[in-house]
């Protein structure tokens, strides 16, 4: 097992992880990087309105700065470092070239009022995008301005209440159908966008038990909101069945298509009957996420729902591309952000799809549901895997495997201390207790990216973590050991956050 120091460390730091402490402790309000001698000569013009104590920034000499900066970097874990397999979220390699490309001068330096005609080149690559989410997506219409997943949902939800408003059925129709499964963005979109939130149940196998769905639609449903992949790592396969239903119902269809991952290329959305799903570019379509970058969530539209799209919309003229960017003339709800969305993403996104070919990101999906099924056969053996079948049997799962911490339970041991211990192994754990509907859940997403070395590396800790976990549970229990903290009072943190550093009252 790993062990401990048997002595404590005097720095603090460990070994080459050094301790480092919050700006403002470190730094001095006196102290500065640069060193220019006073202004010779210098007349105060403040009239007398000049800081008397000092503003209590925290002063780092040059190489103190580079050093917190650096130390801060190093307590990053990233996916340029190892495995990231963090279920529902997508963390894939993301090609450099897209960040090449990004970085072109004339598309990093736009200002979004530029005057339109100097900007045709950034309007064409949207439009590009766009009609590549389009096509992939069977879709007629994209929004493009929402700035990640949940910014997309709500985009999707206001274009749901503003064709309901056209039909008069605004106020009639206030329920939106939620599966158990479904992420926790989705009934928050819901409930901020002025609806009312009813919890569809699932059913044995983690897909929407096809019944309870039925009994709940009535008049007052403005809405399905269901994930296809589901968050079980499962295709719903009586969505066409879910569409119609919630269809004949007048009711509307919204796919929440962050695990859309699992099927570009190899079924299109719109052919499902959706009305509207965002897609996370930030985990398709390969940008750095979770910290590392901004995300973009375009949002596609049905017929039903294109005329509700929100400005701006990129025409083309006689003179050129222009953006609609006033509501007069369209059933537009008015606009979701300021300006039009994210230029970096949409070029990154462009960039990989264009790389990729249509081939190309049919085989991302395909690898990526292969990857999870790789994982899944690997690891069942010895982990729970709630809905893959009797032992000895093999029900594939789409582009994630989802375990549970039934095998571990009669030791002690439980989803965290599991993922507690894969810290001390140099990995970021999986995502945990998520979906809600499986007890101790562990979700794994390895996606298309990795090799199959770094699958068998994870898989050979996973396996042998689970074997000491029955026969040395406290070791788990006491992990992590190498992390910079220890086990944290999560459930304070939460509830309590701190969010702001405030001086110590004696200094
Ligand atoms: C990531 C995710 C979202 C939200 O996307 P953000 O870009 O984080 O807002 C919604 N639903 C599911 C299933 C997701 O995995």
């Amino acid at each position: 097992m790993s062990e401990s120091l048997s002595h404590p460390s005097l720095s603090g730091n460990r070994g080459l992880l050094q301790a480092e402490g919050l700006i403002f402790e470190t730094g001095s309000p006196t102290r500065t990087g640069v060193d220019l001698p006073a202004p010779k000569g210098h007349k105060d013009r403040l009239g007398g309105l000049g800081r008397r104590a000092p503003l209590d920034l925290p002063g780092l000499s040059e190489p103190e700065t580079m050093r917190h900066y650096v130390r801060l970097s190093q307590r990053n874990y990233a996916i340029d470092l190892g495995l990231f397999p963090l279920g529902s979220c997508t963390m894939k390699h993301n090609p450099r070239l897209n960040e090449r490309v990004a970085r072109f001068e004339g598309f990093a330096d736009l200002h979004p009022l530029q005057p339109i005609a100097t900007v045709q080149g950034a309007l064409e690559l949207m439009d590009e995008l766009a009609h590549w989410l389009m096509e992939l997506t069977g879709m007629p219409a994209v929004a493009l301005s929402p700035k990640a997943g949940a910014h997309g949902e709500f985009c999707g939800m206001l274009a749901i209440k503003a064709a309901l408003a056209a039909r008069g059925e605004a106020h009639s129709r206030t329920r939106v159908l939620v599966p158990s499964s479904a992420h926790g963005t989705n009934p928050a979109t819901a409930i901020a966008a002025g609806f009312i939130v009813e919890e569809v149940p699932g059913s044995a196998d983690g897909r929407v038990d096809l019944e309870a769905f039925r009994a709940k639609l009535g008049p007052d449903v403005a809405a399905l909101m269901l994930t296809n992949p589901n968050t079980c790592g499962l295709f719903e396969r009586d969505v066409k069945t879910i569409a119609d239903l919630v269809h004949g119902a007048g009711g509307f269809f919204y796919c929440d298509g962050a695990n859309y991952n699992a099927i570009v290329g190899l079924v299109r959305p719109g052919d499902l009957g959706v009305d509207a799903m965002h897609i996370n570019l930030h985990k398709t379509f390969s940008t750095p996420h979770g910290g590392g970058g901004p995300g973009a969530g375009p949002t596609v539209l049905s017929a039903a729902l294109a005329p509700f799209a929100p400005v701006p919309h990129i025409v083309q003229r006689s003179e050129g591309r222009v953006l609609v960017e006033h509501q007069e003339g369209t059933s537009a709800y008015g606009r979701l952000c300021a300006f039009h969305g994210q230029m970096g993403m949409f070029t990154r996104a462009l960039a990989y799809m264009l790389s990729h070919g249509a081939d190309g990101l049919r085989q991302v999906a395909e690898d990526a549901v292969l990857n999870a099924n790789y994982l899944l056969a690997r690891l069942k053996p010895h982990f729970n895997a709630p809905f893959a079948g009797p032992a000895g049997t093999h029900w594939p799962c789409m582009h994630e495997a989802l375990f549970d911490d039934s095998t571990l339970r009669a030791a002690g041991v439980e989803t965290i201390d599991l993922a507690k211990a894969l810290l001390d192994e140099g990995y970021h754990p999986f995502t945990t207790y998520f979906p809600l509907v499986v007890h101790g859940a562990m979700l794994i997403e390895p996606t298309e990216t990795e090799p199959k070395r770094e699958l068998d590396r994870f898989c050979e800790v996973m396996i042998a973590l689970g074997e000491r976990a029955n026969a040395d549970p406290a070791a788990l229990k006491a992990a992590p050991l190498l992390a910079p903290v220890r086990r944290l009072d999560e459930t304070r943190a939460a509830r309590t956050p701190v969010l702001r550093w405030r001086k110590p009252a004696d200094a």
